[in-house]
C-alpha cells in the first residue's frame, strides 16, 4: 500500500461548500477556532466524489472525546468499542465527531485490544491523521477534506481508485476481514449501492473467510444486514451475500431450506424489489418485514412439525425460529413481537368475511402484513384470488384514509 500524502486543491476534487451541510461547516469551524483539527472523512466525501447525495457527513479530528464535549455543550459520547461523540445541532440532528486513531494492532497493544482469533475488540487508541487514515476499511472512505484550506488529503491513493471505479480495501484482505468480518458485510453494501467494483482479491477473500462472520455479535449483524436492506439495493445487495456465500452464515437454517427448494429464492427476490421501491418512493420500511421474510421457510418448516403434536405449535415454532436464529443474528425485541404480527396474520387473508375484513383493516400492523401476504401470493396460484381480493379491499382503505386525512387538515386550516 502507497504511504505518502497527496494533497489535492478544490480546483481539483471539486468539492464545493454547497455540497456540504452548513451545520458541519460550523462544527468545524468551532473545532479550528479551539485550536483543533477538523476534517469532514468517510461516507460523505466518497459520495460526493461519485456525484451522490451523502447520507450522513462525518468529522474527524485531533481533540479528544472529553475535549469535544467541552466545546460542544449539546453532544455524548457514544459506543464502547469504538468512542464516538454525537454533536446534536437540533432536537433530532446530529453528526458523528470522531477521535483519530491509531491502530490497535501495533506492537505493544496487540494482545490487548485483539481477540485471540485476530479481531479488533476496542479501538480506543488515539492518533494521528496518518495513522486514522490506515486503520479504515476501504481507499474509497480514507479521504480527508480539511474545511478551513479546503484541501483534500489522501493518504491512501483513495482518489484514483475512485476514478477507476475501485473499491480497495487499504490492508490486505485477509488481515482486514478476519480484524473485522464486518468489512466483508461493508463490501457487498458498497458494491451494490456504489458504482464501484471490488478489487479481485478483496472479493475472493470473502468467499473464503465468509465463516468468520459468526465471529460478529449477532446484535451488529442485526443492524449490518439492515443497512444492505435497506440502502434502496437489496434485491443485489442479496443476491451478492448469496454468491460471496455469507448468506449461508447469516442464515443458516433458511439456507439449509433454500438448497431444497428453489421457490423461497424467488419469494426473497419478490420482497425485497418491493423494499426497493419503497426506499425509492421514500415510504417508510420497517425492519421487522425483512428479517419476518428471511426467516419465513423455517418458521414454516417448524410450525408443521410442531402443530402436528400441540395446539400450541404455532407459538412454539415461532419462539423456535427467533431462538435458534440470534445465535446468529439477534432480532431486538419489539421487533420480533412485529414479526410474530405478520406471520401469525397470514391464515386471516384466506377468510374474506365483511367481519374479518373490518378486523384486519383496523389492525396497526395490517399494511404489513398484507404485503407480505401479497408477495406469498405472487409465489402460490391458491393465494392469487385472495390477494387480489385483499388489493382491492386496501385500496379502500387508503383512500378513505386520505379523505379522513384531508377532513382532518381542513378543519384545522379552518380554524
Ligand atoms: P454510509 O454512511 O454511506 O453507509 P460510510 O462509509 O460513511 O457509509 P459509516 O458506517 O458511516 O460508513 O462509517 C464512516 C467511516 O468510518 C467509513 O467511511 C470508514 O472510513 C470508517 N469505518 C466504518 N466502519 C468501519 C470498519 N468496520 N472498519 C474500518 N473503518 C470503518
Ligand atoms: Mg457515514
Amino acid at each position: 500500500m502507497k504511504t505518502s500524502l497527496e494533497q489535492y486543491s478544490k480546483e481539483d476534487h471539486g468539492i464545493y461548500q454547497d455540497n456540504i451541510d452548513k451545520d458541519v461547516i460550523e462544527i468545524s469551524d468551532a473545532l479550528i477556532s479551539n485550536g483543533y483539527q477538523a476534517f469532514l472523512v468517510g461516507g460523505c466525501i466518497r459520495d460526493i466524489l461519485l456525484g451522490k447525495k451523502p447520507k450522513d457527513f462525518d468529522i474527524a479530528t485531533d481533540a479528544n472525546p472529553a475535549e469535544i464535549c467541552k466545546i460542544f455543550k449539546n453532544s455524548r459520547v457514544i459506543g464502547r468499542r469504538f468512542k464516538i461523540v454525537h454533536v446534536y445541532t437540533s432536537e433530532k440532528k446530529y453528526f458523528e465527531v470522531t477521535t483519530f486513531r491509531s491502530e490497535a494492532s501495533k506492537k505493544n497493544h496487540s494482545n490487548k485490544f485483539k481477540k485471540s482469533n485476530g479481531m479488533i475488540k476496542r479501538d480506543n487508541v488515539f492518533g494521528t491523521i496518518s495513522q486514522d487514515a490506515f486503520r479504515r476499511d476501504f481507499t474509497a472512505n480514507s479521504l480527508y477534506l480539511d474545511l478551513d484550506s479546503e484541501i483534500l488529503h489522501d493518504y491512501v491513493n483513495g482518489i484514483n481508485d475512485i476514478k477507476n471505479k475501485k473499491l480497495k480495501l487499504i490492508k490486505k484482505p485477509a488481515i482486514s476481514y478476519q480484524e473485522d468480518p464486518v468489512r466483508m458485510l461493508r463490501a457487498v453494501r458498497f458494491e451494490s449501492k456504489l458504482d464501484l467494483e471490488l478489487t479481485d482479491d478483496c472479493r475472493e477473500a470473502i468467499s473464503k473467510m465468509a465463516y468468520m462472520i459468526n465471529n460478529v455479535s449477532p446484535f451488529r449483524l442485526f443492524d449490518e444486514v439492515l443497512k444492505i436492506m435497506h440502502s434502496g439495493n437489496a434485491v443485489t445487495g442479496y443476491k451478492k451475500l448469496l454468491k460471496f456465500n455469507l448468506f449461508k452464515y447469516l442464515f443458516p437454517y433458511t439456507h439449509d431450506i433454500m438448497e431444497k427448494n428453489h421457490i423461497y429464492d424467488d419469494f426473497f427476490v419478490a420482497a425485497l424489489k418491493n423494499t426497493d421501491t419503497r426506499i425509492k418512493d421514500n415510504l417508510h420500511v420497517n425492519p421487522s418485514f425483512i428479517y419476518a421474510v428471511f426467516l419465513w421457510p423455517y418458521f414454516k418448516k417448524l410450525e408443521q412439525k410442531y402443530s402436528q403434536k400441540n395446539s400450541l405449535g404455532v407459538d412454539l415454532a415461532f419462539q423456535k425460529t427467533i431462538d435458534s436464529q440470534a445465535k446468529y443474528i439477534a432480532i431486538p425485541n419489539f421487533f420480533q413481537s412485529t414479526i410474530s404480527t405478520i406471520w401469525s396474520l397470514q391464515d386471516s387473508f384466506l377468510n374474506l368475511s365483511s367481519r374479518n375484513i373490518q378486523y384486519l383493516t383496523n389492525l396497526h400492523k395490517f399494511r404489513a402484513a398484507y404485503d407480505f401476504f401479497y408477495i406469498r401470493s405472487t409465489m402460490d396460484d391458491n393465494l392469487k384470488i385472495y390477494a387480489d381480493k385483499w388489493h382491492e379491499i386496501q385500496k379502500k382503505v387508503v383512500s378513505k384514509k386520505s379523505n379522513q386525512d384531508k377532513k382532518r387538515y381542513g378543519k384545522r386550516n379552518r380554524k
